[in-house]
């Protein structure tokens, strides 16, 4: 299947506000070069990249009821802290409004914003694509951690999970317990 990556920009970039599509792009274009340097389908990458966030404009109501109406499971901390459900919801949206219906892009899309343990290489591009582009500034070490990428990314994989755990203990936000399984894990394979 061949996509039409400058139609899914333009129906995103009517979604999304300049700062949300300027990051779109920039998770777009990474998670291609990702893509190259591994091996991965890089069309499949720029798909999930530029969809990862497709859900992220929707307000908390409206990720609950889509997931009401579509009887999704959801954990308590998603049901008090609902962007946590872009992703999921976001997997959804992407084959629902955007036609998407390979599962690989559908589960990089899915899982971004946690990880999970024993990813797929597309999985793995789109969460470490997500916190290096290009945009993102927030984030002390970022210079060595987008080298790191490039270098073994299990190594990012585990690094921007550490960072996430780090960064939601500071803050009064649930941890999903997932994002915690996706740190063991990686630590081990990493190790
Ligand atoms: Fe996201
Ligand atoms: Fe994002």
């Amino acid at each position: 299947m061949t996509y039409d990556i400058l139609a899914l920009q333009e129906m995103l970039k009517a979604k999304q506000n300049g700062r949300r599509f300027t990051h779109t792009l920039g998770v777009q274009y990474t998670s291609a070069c990702l893509a190259m340097k591994y091996g991965a389908d890089i069309q499949k990458a720029e798909v999930a990249g530029l969809l990862h966030d497709c859900a992220k404009h929707k307000k908390p109501e409206k990720l609950l009821k889509y997931c009401q109406d579509r009887q999704l499971e959801i954990t308590p901390a998603q049901q008090r802290q609902p962007f946590l459900l872009h992703g999921l919801v976001g997997a959804y949206v992407a084959r629902e409004k955007y036609g998407v219906e390979d599962e690989e892009i559908l589960n990089a899309i899915k899982w971004h914003t946690t990880g999970r343990p024993a990813m797929s290489l597309l999985e793995k591009i789109v969460f470490t694509a997500d916190y290096i582009e290009p945009g993102r500034n927030q984030a002390p070490n970022l210079n060595e951690l987008r080298r790191i990428s490039f270098e073994n990314l299990d190594q990012a994989v585990c690094l921007i999970s550490k960072q996430t755990l780090d960064y939601l203990e500071k803050t009064p936000v649930d941890i999903d317990e997932i994002t915690r399984l996706t740190y063991e894990y990686y630590k081990e394979t990493f190790n």
